[in-house]
């Protein structure tokens, strides 16, 4: 019998990895050697509003403070003073280029770079850089996705500089390239990227808390900002594996593979000690994401084997983006120098955790008053006041999210998400606002009644108001089923998938809490009109909102046949897959609320569904044919080769005179091979079925029903084979090695 020798690239791999050592890098030191403070180097990468002030004139820097601070056109001989400046700091620091940085429809960021190098009017070869370069850039914009915008407008895009962010540089193995954060808009103002959005959101959402809070008394506001915390989850797979699995290389994820006998029941994993090759991986990106002034804070293993985490200190949300957008590119480059491919895929392998972006989400004043400055609007106070003004932002929230919950699960929609979404580890697609005991003991009792008539402070007091200070330590019930989860003073969106942009969901939230804040504002207002007191007025305000908004309110296990069942009573939307979920984008509620807050222009919104629908189906297509061609080049060849042994053995046997039991395996072997083809075939009809729909939507439908479907029963068979198929026959890595060596 000749042995197989299909598996040999495979055992190629587990011999390399076994031999494997942590890679080590200099950490950075002083010059006499003593390793330097992370506090030492923070930021080195980065051109700070403090080295600005440093560096620029007094006069240009009070200028260039103001348009950051108020918006507006940089003057131009300001605009030139601060690119010299950026061009010193930059060359000093060996920089040879330079590009704007932004944020198309992609999902990830993009870069055209451009040499500081140029010749001067007398042919001297100089380095220049120019105040409207800094300003200003013209890639060609044809080739991103516009998602229709381009038949309406035209093909002519611009970016521009975003100053909100710091410049900063990215350095490679041979060159170091200053980075330019930049929006990137069509030459009419329409957003072509996922930043510009954001950005307007922040300001929509600061104007409309701004103007609560005004009329609650709190005087002095000067902005309210969004604050973002996001926690990365990952998966790190050695280098050698990822290589043998055309799924992952071209999918991000395992489209096949036979569950192991050990997944992550043990739960031996999660919070268990680093291995070491992994910790050399995250010191290296956490030294990387540093120099780049990223506050990387925490790292540990997650639940899965082989899954891990890391989260930074949140900061403003358009930074905490750009700074998440980075941390996944920093992930993807120095995981490949240490031999491990990074997986940011929602799903990658089934069977145990897919991955998440916890996004937490709060909302911070910028006061000139010292004791306003930095206030958190979701802590709870220490006064009955303080507390009236949590609870109004509260309801915001609540009533933002009940009214676009539909949204709210629009922007975190891709294939990706719902292989994750409801599969019992991560949130459901239902979208509900957990809040914890003690404050749904609260808001429970404020709906019931609040004596109008009373004296508020009494009636907060009766509320138990006074014990919210105490919310903040009563999250220890964590409800971790929650997609969207208040965890003592900011909310928890759980939902949104590993490796999605924050932008867009962000985007949404902030403008769904902007919206709440606006309806609650026209509340209070028309209440005021009575005469009444503001006090009395507002926790009326508050109590209808907590009333209309009880649906969304959700403190069980969001895992449970039972809420899937009660949130269809309450009617709350069950949006399971992403054609459906995407619909909510240009729901006539989304963009009346979206159009009318100036957060997107109709035009804006509908290229936005159009470029999510059209990458939905690209992505399936292209996991379709790859699965395609890992069965007939992969799992079928193999299979054939190890039927073929087998029948020549039981040739042999029978020649021999002897019994031949393995024609039992034989036997069930040829049968699951020809499960494999008739499925594969069916897969393939349904395939070109939905290829050959005239619409978007229609193919998109069609792929989430029938073709998915399809994959997953082509899958099963595909198993199957890799349990029965001999070892040293099959060259596909196997989770058992994929997740449990490295
Ligand atoms: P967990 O137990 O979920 O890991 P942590 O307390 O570690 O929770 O916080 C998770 C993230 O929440 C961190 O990135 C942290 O900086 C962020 N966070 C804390 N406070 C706020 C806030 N006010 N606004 C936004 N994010 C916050
Ligand atoms: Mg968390």
């Amino acid at each position: 019998m000749t042995l197989g020798t299909g598996a040999r690239a495979r055992f190629d791999a587990i011999r390399d990895i076994l031999s494997r050592t942590p890679r080590k890098f200099d950490p950075p030191r002083d010059e006499n050697g003593k390793r330097l403070k992370i506090s030492e180097f923070f930021g080195m990468n980065t051109f700070t509003m403090a080295q600005m002030k440093e560096r620029l004139p007094k006069d240009t820097f009070q200028k260039f403070h103001t348009t950051v601070e108020q918006g507006g056109k940089l003057e131009k001989d300001v605009a030139n003073t601060v690119a010299d400046a950026i061009k010193d700091w930059a060359l000093s620091r060996g920089v040879t280029h330079f590009t704007h940085w932004f944020q198309p429809q992609t999902g990830s960021t993009a870069e055209k770079h451009d040499a500081f190098f140029s010749f001067d009017d007398n042919g001297e070869a100089i380095e220049k850089f120019s105040g409207s370069q800094l300003i200003q850039s013209e890639p060609d914009a044809s080739s991103f996705p516009s998602g229709g915008m381009r038949t309406t407008f035209e093909a002519r895009g611009y970016t521009a500089w975003d100053p909100s962010s710091p410049v900063f540089i990215m350095e490679s193995a041979s060159s170091k390239t200053l980075c330019i954060p930049s929006v990137f808009i069509s030459y009419h103002g329409d957003a072509l990227d996922e930043k510009t959005s954001l950005l307007r959101s922040m300001e929509v959402l600061s104007e409309k808390a701004s103007e609560m809070l005004q009329l609650l008394g709190v005087n002095n506001v000067e902005r309210v900002i969004p604050t973002l915390g996001i926690e990365q989850e990952y998966f790190l797979i050695d280098r050698a594996f990822y290589s043998l699995r055309p799924d992952l290389v071209m999918t991000g994820r395992t489209l096949a593979g036979g569950q192991p006998p050990k997944g992550q029941q043990l739960e031996d994993h999660y919070f268990g000690s680093i291995p070491s090759r992994v910790q050399a991986v995250m010191s290296e990106v956490e030294y990387e994401l540093y120099k780049l002034g990223i506050p990387v804070k925490t790292r540990h293993n997650e639940v899965a084997p082989s899954q891990f985490e890391t989260a930074p200190i949140f900061e403003e949300a358009n930074l905490a983006t750009d700074h998440n957008q980075l941390t996944m590119e920093i992930l993807r480059k120095v995981s490949l120098r240490h031999n491990f491919s990074v997986l940011l895929h929602e799903k990658p392998f089934a069977g145990v955790n897919g991955s998440g972006k916890h996004n937490n989400w709060s909302l911070s004043i910028v006061s000139s008053s010292p004791e306003l400055n930095g206030a958190n609007l979701l802590e709870p106070g220490k006064t009955p006041h303080q507390n009236l003004r949590f609870l109004t932002v509260l309801a915001a929230v609540l009533k933002g999210v009940h009214k676009h919950a539909g949204l709210l699960r629009a922007g975190i929609a891709s294939s990706g998400n719902d292989h994750r979404l409801g599969a019992n580890e991560a949130p459901p697609a239902i979208i509900s606002v957990f809040m914890g005991d003690m404050l749904s003991r609260i808001l429970n009792s404020i709906e019931k009644d609040v004596g109008s008539d009373q004296n508020v402070e009494a009636a907060v007091l009766k509320l138990g108001v006074s014990k919210l200070p105490e919310v903040a330590r009563d999250n220890t019930d964590r409800n971790r089923t929650s997609p969207f989860a208040f965890t003592g003073n900011k909310f928890e969106f759980r939902a949104v998938g590993s490796s999605a942009s924050t932008a867009f969901p962000i985007t949404l939230l902030n403008a769904a809490v902007a919206d709440g804040f606006a309806e609650l504002t026209g509340h209070l207002k028309e209440k005021l009109k009575g005469n009444k007191k503001v006090d009395v007025a507002i926790l009326e305000v508050i109590r209808d909102a907590v009333k209309e908004t009880h649906a969304i309110r959700f403190e069980g296990n969001n895992y449970s046949e039972e809420w899937v069942a009660e949130a269809e009573r309450r009617g709350l939307h069950n949006l399971r897959k992403t054609p459906e979920a995407l619909a909510q984008l240009v729901d006539p509620k989304s963009k009346a609320m979206l159009t009318g807050l100036g957060i997107f222009s109709e035009a804006e919104l509908t290229s936005r569904f159009h470029v999510r629908v059209e990458r939905y189906v690209k992505n399936l297509m292209i996991e379709v044919e790859t699965l395609r061609s890992m069965i007939d080049t992969v799992v079928l060849p193999c299979s054939y080769a190890y039927q073929g042994a087998l029948a020549t053995t039981v040739v042999s046997a029978k020649a021999a005179g002897v019994p031949a039991p393995q024609s039992e395996t034989l036997a069930k072997l040829t049968t699951t091979i020809a499960s494999l083809q008739a499925k594969r075939a069916e897969l393939e009809k349904a395939f070109h079925k939905a290829e050959s729909l005239s619409s978007e939507e229609d193919k998109a439908k069609a792929f989430s029903r029938d073709v998915s479907t399809l994959m997953a029963e082509v899958r099963t068979h595909c198993d199957e084979l890799e349990a029965m198929v001999a070892d040293d026959y099959w060259p596909l890595p196997k989770y058992r090695e994929m997740l449990f060596l490295s």
